[in-house]
């Protein structure tokens, strides 16, 4: 029997783990190539909305990464001037979805979860320090050119997806754009095993602290606490903010406790608002970070990777079966996945930023007493729940 030629994925971050789980999973000839040797355990991405959660176990993976994470069925919104409190309760979405729940997790367990499982998939092949560097296609498939430890070398394939992240090889050389813009502030992170929960007040593991003088994001992972914080623009030297003593300063002012805290992790990113003008062109499609980026607050970036590879999934099922053609199918799923990242991720991020920045004590205010409302009123709060969830956008 002749094989059929496979999809070749670039990356094997979230996105395209997860797409070639879902293709693997068909029995669709899926050939990973990771530009890494082993993958990447970096601290990014740590929540799964409900609907992610919803795909990954239909991929068979999301028990042994429940098993692993954190359930965290509350979040909240806090100001730090006043110390008043807006709690959201996700058991107003139980009649909605398998996982009432947002689960933390980082994103590298996710991804080495489903390259185990892929491992064992006779349709599925991960090549590890493999680097897509560029491509040819025609009307009969694609070629990819590929950096190797033992030399450049090509491979042939039916489909390219572009998963290899914000800085896409894939999408540079398709010469696809990716309009926006960067902000002028960096984010830092810095995580602490710190018990925040034992000093504030019924803290859930999920909190936007609104505060006019300094805004964060106080959430913990299946493995420590993490803080977010943003930073000023116009600061001569920024890397100076990853310093020991500046970083004791802010965690000091969140919570005085004696003596230092044991900083596990800092790091300091810039922030983009992105997408691409295009997410396919011929038989190259683009998914993730690829065609996509936004701030991190509401964890809508690695959410709306993993729902754009079980879009596309579904629709190269269909290519491989005769039942569509990639023309065709790869322009919906441009139409559906980008208006959607422009209409939706993109302003609810930008929106989310904005009012968590605000220097006005008034703005302030409003904000926390709006929010409180919509908590106390189960039908808005549920609303709430729902967008922020992605519930009604994911299966788009
Ligand atoms: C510091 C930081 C914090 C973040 N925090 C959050 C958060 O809290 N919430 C949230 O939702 N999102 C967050 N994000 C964004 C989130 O991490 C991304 O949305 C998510 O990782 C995207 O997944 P991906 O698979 O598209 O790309 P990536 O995770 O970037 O994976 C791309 C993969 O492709 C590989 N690769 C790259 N180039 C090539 C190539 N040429 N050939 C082959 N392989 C290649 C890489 O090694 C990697 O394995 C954060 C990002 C950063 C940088």
């Amino acid at each position: 029997m002749v094989r059929q030629a496979p999809v070749i994925v670039a990356g094997c971050g979230p996105a395209g783990a997860t797409l070639a789980l879902y293709l693997a999973r068909k029995d669709i000839p899926v050939l990973v190539l990771e530009r890494e040797a082993v993958l990447p355990v970096d601290l990014r991405a740590s929540t799964f909305h409900p609907p992610s959660l919803e795909m990954l176990n239909e991929l068979g993976v999301a028990a042994p990464m429940i098993a692993k994470g954190l359930i965290v069925d509350r979040y909240q919104y806090r100001d730090r001037q006043t110390g008043e409190v807006a709690e959201f309760h996700m058991s107003l979405i139980a009649d909605e979805t398998l996982f009432p729940y947002r689960l933390q997790l980082e994103q590298y367990e996710l991804t080495r979860i489903v390259a185990r499982v892929l491992q064992g998939c006779p349709s599925a092949e991960l090549r590890f320090a493999h680097e897509v560097t560029g491509f040819r296609q025609d009307a009969d498939g694609v070629t990819v050119k590929v950096a190797t430890p033992a030399g450049a070398k090509t491979v042939k394939g039916a489909y390219l997806v572009g998963a290899d992240g914000a800085s896409s090889r894939v999408r540079k050389a398709a010469g696809i754009g990716f309009g926006g813009f960067t902000y002028d502030e960096k984010f830092l992170v810095a995580s602490t095993a710190f018990p925040f929960e034992e000093v504030f007040d019924d803290l859930s593991y999920v909190n936007y602290i609104a505060d006019p003088q300094e805004w964060c994001v106080v959430l913990r992972t299946d493995k420590a606490w993490r803080v977010l914080w943003p930073t000023d623009p116009d600061h001569p030297n920024p890397e100076s903010y990853l310093d020991e003593n500046d970083l004791q300063e802010r965690l000091h002012r969140l919570h005085d406790k004696e003596g230092p805290y044991r900083i596990r992790h800092r790091t300091l990113y810039d922030v983009h608002q992105r997408v691409a003008e295009t997410y396919c062109q011929g038989r190259v499609a683009l998914i993730g970070d690829a065609c996509h980026i936004n701030n991190p607050l509401g964890g809508m970036g690695m959410n709306g990777g993993l729902h754009d590879a079980w879009n596309l999934g579904g629709r190269l099922v269909e290519i491989f079966a005769g039942r569509a053609t990639h023309q065709d199918s790869f322009g919906d799923y441009d139409r559906q996945r980008r208006e959607l990242a422009t209409r939706f991720v993109q302003q609810h991020t930008i929106d989310n930023k904005t009012l968590m920045e605000s220097t006005d004590p008034n703005v302030q205010r409003n904000r926390q007493r709006d929010l409180m409302a919509r908590a106390a009123d189960s039908a808005k709060a549920k609303a709430f729940i729902m967008e922020r969830a992605m519930m009604h956008c994911a299966w788009e």
